[in-house]
C-alpha cells in the first residue's frame, strides 16, 4: 500500500520515501513495543554550522564524519545521532532511519506529560541555522513530507507537529527564530 503527493511516496512496507536518496544510518534502535508514532520534531542544523552543501550532516549522521576536517568538529565528536529527514538547501532529501524505526534526534525531551520523544516521533532535519530564513522549497518539501507521514500516522495532528526547542526547551534553540511556522502551517492547511 502506498499515498503519493505530487511526485512522492511514503512506502508504508518500508517506511522510506520514495524517490529519496536512502543512506542508513547506525544511530537507530526499535521503537518500544506498541508505541504509536504521533509526533513530528522539526530542527536545524548545518555542519559547519551556517555552511550549507556539504556532506557534513549525512557524514555525521551515518557516523562517518571525518572529526579532523574542522576545528568545530571536536565540539561533536563522538555523539551518536541522526534523523529520519534532512532537507537541504536545495530541496533534496535524504532519509537515514525508515520511520518505524526510533532515530536518535531529540535527545532528553518531554512533551504534553510524556519524556523521551524519540520514542514516539519522526525526526525532520532541515538544513540551516537558528537566524537564516530557510528556502521556500524546504517549506514546499517539508510541507509534502509531513502530509505523507500524516496520512500513515494519523496521530500526528497539527499541534504535534513542533520544533526541538518546544520539546528541551533551555537545551535546544532549532529550528530557531528563522522557521516560519504559521507559513508551513498554511501550507497544510
Ligand atoms: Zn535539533
Amino acid at each position: 500500500m502506498m499515498t503519493t503527493t505530487n511526485s512522492l511516496t511514503l512506502n508504508l512496507q518500508t517506511g522510506l520515501l520514495e524517490p529519496v536518496l536512502y543512506q542508513p544510518s547506525p544511530h537507530c534502535d526499535e521503537r518500544p513495543l506498541g508505541t504509536e508514532i504521533d509526533m513530528i520534531v522539526i530542527h536545524g542544523i548545518s555542519l559547519p554550522p551556517g555552511q550549507f552543501g556539504t556532506d557534513s550532516v549525512s557524514a555525521f549522521f551515518c557516523g562517518e564524519l571525518d572529526y579532523a576536517s574542522h576545528p568545530y568538529f571536536a565540539e561533536i565528536k563522538g555523539l551518536r545521532v541522526s534523523s529520519h529527514l534532512f532537507i537541504k538547501r536545495t530541496g533534496e532529501i535524504i532519509q537515514f532511519v525508515p520511520f518505524g524505526k526510533r532515530a536518535w534526534h531529540a535527545g532528553q525531551s518531554f512533551y504534553d506529560g510524556k519524556s523521551s520523544c524519540n520514542d514516539f516521533s519522526i525526526g525532520i532535519e532541515l538544513e540551516g541555522t537558528d537566524i537564516l530564513p530557510y528556502e521556500v522549497v524546504q517549506y514546499q518539501r517539508l510541507s509534502q513530507a509531513i502530509f505523507l507521514i500524516r496520512q500513515a500516522y494519523p496521530l500526528v495532528t497539527e499541534n504535534r507537529i513542533v520544533g526541538h526547542a518546544d520539546i528541551a526547551p533551555g537545551r535546544k534553540t532549532d529550528p530557531g527564530m528563522a522557521f516560519d511556522w504559521a507559513y508551513l502551517k498554511g501550507k497544510l492547511a
